[in-house]
C-alpha cells in the first residue's frame, strides 16, 4: 500500500478538509532546497517547509550536530536542570539578537513562544504591584498561533472563528497594509496615519495593557503584509510614551527572513519582549524562544517563590533542537546567510515586478527573501484561486501554497540564482494564464 493510502487510514492533518483534498505529497527524503516523493518526483520547496527551512534540507552541518547531540544527552528535565546546548544557545542569541535582550526562556513552537510572551508581560505587571495591567492590543491581520491565547492575539478570522468563546478581548488597532490602507491614503504622500489608531487604543486604555503584540515587518499568515519601517518606529515610540510593553512576534521574521536577522533592526527598534521560533532551529526541530529585557526578568526575582513564572513544557530547552539551533548559527557566521538574502531580495525584485502588468495582480511586495504576488477578486484565506494556483505550480513540480489570493514565494536561503530563476519563470507562467 502507498503512503498516502495508508495515511488515509489514520493520520489528521491540519487546515485540510480531507473530503476535498488533492492526493498528499509523500515525502520521503529531503536535499537542498528539493523534497523527493514516493513516485519519484522532485519538487522544489517554494515555501520553506512552513517557512522554517533556511540552510536546505538534510544539511550536513545540521545533521552531523544532531547526531553528535544525540549521543550526549537528548533530552532532559530543565526545571533545577541545565545543560550545555541550552546556555550557549542562550550565550549566541544574546550576541545576536537586539541589544537588551538579555534572558532566554525556551518553549516548544512559535505558538508557545507568543503564549509565554503574553504570559510573562501580564505576570510582569503583576509582580511590579501594577495588577489591573493585564489588556493586550494587536493589530489588524496579526497571526500569532493556534494555542488559545495566540489566537485571541489574532485577527478574528478563519482560524479563530470556531473557537471564539473561548478567546479572551483584545484591543485592535490599524495594520499598516498599504494596498488596502485602513484610511484610503497613499504611500507616496500619507504620514503613517494608522498609526494614530494606536495611539487612539492606548490613549483609552493604555494604563489597562500590558503589552503591544505585533509581527514587525511582516504580517505573514494574515496576508504576507510588508510595513513601512517607520511604522514599527512608531509602535516602539507610542509603547514608550504610553509606558506599556512591546512584543515582537519574530517567529517567521526572525532569522534573516526579511533580510536583516530580525525584523525589528530595519526601524531600529528594541523590544522588551521578542518571540523566536521557525528558523530558530533552521527548519529541524520544534523549538519556541522568548527573549526578554534583564528589567522583565528581574520583577520575576523574588524570596516568594509565587512570584516565579509558572510556565514550562516538557521538552523546554530539548538539547538536540538546542544543538542544531547552534550549529546554524554557525552557518550564518560561516558563509554569509544575510548577503545571500540581500541577493535573493534583488533578484525577487527583479522578477516579480514585472508582475504589475497583469491585469490578475493588483500588488506586488518583496522584503528579505519573501516575494509576494496579491491578486485581485476574492480574498481571504478560502479563495478558490489558492487551491486553483497550488495546483498548477505542484504541476510544474514547485511547492507553493498560496493563502488565497495572496501568492508568496519564500525558499530556503540555500536556493541557487538559477533555481530562483525557474522558481520566477513557473510563477510568471501561471499567473500570466490567470
Ligand atoms: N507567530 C507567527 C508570526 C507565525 O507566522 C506563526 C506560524 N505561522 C506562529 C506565531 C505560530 O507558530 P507555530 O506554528 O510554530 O506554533
Amino acid at each position: 500500500m502507498s503512503l498516502t493510502d495508508r495515511d488515509r487510514a489514520h493520520v489528521w492533518h491540519p487546515y485540510t478538509q480531507m473530503l476535498t483534498q488533492p492526493p498528499l505529497l509523500p515525502i520521503v527524503r529531503g536535499e537542498g532546497v528539493y523534497l523527493y516523493t514516493e513516485d519519484g518526483r522532485k519538487i522544489l520547496d517554494g515555501i520553506s517547509s512552513w517557512w522554517v527551512n533556511i540552510h536546505g534540507h538534510s544539511h550536513p552541518k545540521l545533521n552531523a550536530a544532531l547526531t553528535a547531540q544525540a549521543r550526549e544527552i537528548e533530552q532532559v528535565i530543565f526545571a533545577g536542570c541545565t545543560h550545555r546546548p541550552a546556555v550557549e544557545l542562550a550565550e549566541r542569541l544574546v550576541e545576536v539578537m537586539p541589544p537588551g535582550l538579555n534572558r532566554v526562556f525556551y518553549s516548544d513552537n512559535g505558538s508557545t513562544a507568543v503564549e509565554a510572551a503574553i504570559k510573562m508581560a501580564v505576570q510582569y505587571w503583576r509582580n511590579r504591584g501594577e495588577s489591573q495591567r493585564t489588556g493586550l492590543i494587536t493589530l489588524h491581520h496579526a497571526y500569532h498561533g493556534d494555542t488559545v491565547g495566540a489566537m485571541s492575539a489574532s485577527e478574528d478570522s478563519l482560524f479563530t472563528r470556531a473557537f471564539t468563546p473561548l478567546l479572551f478581548p483584545v484591543a485592535r488597532a490599524y495594520s499598516p497594509y498599504c494596498y488596502r490602507c485602513p484610511l484610503g491614503l497613499k504611500r507616496a504622500s500619507c504620514k503613517i496615519d494608522c498609526l494614530g489608531d494606536l495611539e487612539q487604543r492606548l490613549e483609552e486604555q493604555g494604563e489597562r495593557t500590558a503589552a503591544v503584540l505585533i509581527e514587525p515587518m511582516l504580517q505573514g499568515a494574515g496576508g504576507m503584509i510588508v510595513w513601512p519601517a517607520e511604522f514599527l518606529a512608531g509602535v516602539r515610540r507610542l509603547c514608550d510614551r504610553y509606558g506599556v510593553l512591546m512584543i515582537a512576534d519574530e517567529v517567521l521574521t526572525g532569522f534573516g527572513r526579511t533580510g536583516r536577522m530580525f525584523a525589528c533592526e530595519h526601524a531600529p527598534v528594541k523590544p522588551d519582549i521578542l518571540c523566536l521560533s521557525k528558523a530558530l532551529t533552521a527548519g529541524y526541530l520544534p523549538m519556541g524562544v522568548t527573549a526578554a529585557t534583564e528589567t522583565i526578568y528581574e520583577a520575576f526575582l523574588s524570596t516568594d517563590r509565587g512570584q516565579a513564572f509558572f510556565h514550562g513544557h516538557s521538552y523546554t530547552a530539548n538539547p538536540l533542537a538546542c544543538a542544531v539551533a547552534i550549529a546554524s548559527l554557525q552557518l550564518f557566521r560561516e558563509t554569509d546567510v544575510l548577503a545571500r538574502v540581500g541577493r535573493l531580495e534583488r533578484q525577487l525584485r527583479a522578477g516579480l515586478e514585472p508582475l504589475r502588468s497583469l491585469a490578475c495582480v493588483g500588488d506586488v511586495r518583496v522584503i528579505g527573501g519573501v516575494g509576494v504576488a496579491e491578486l485581485e477578486g476574492d480574498s481571504g484565506y478560502l479563495a478558490d484561486i489558492g487551491p486553483r494556483l497550488g495546483a498548477a505550480f505542484l504541476e510544474r513540480n514547485l511547492l507553493l501554497r498560496p493563502l488565497g489570493n495572496i501568492v508568496y514565494f519564500m525558499p530556503p536561503y540555500a536556493i541557487t540564482d538559477t533555481e530562483v530563476e525557474w522558481a520566477l519563470e513557473q510563477i510568471r507562467e501561471v499567473l500570466g494564464a490567470v
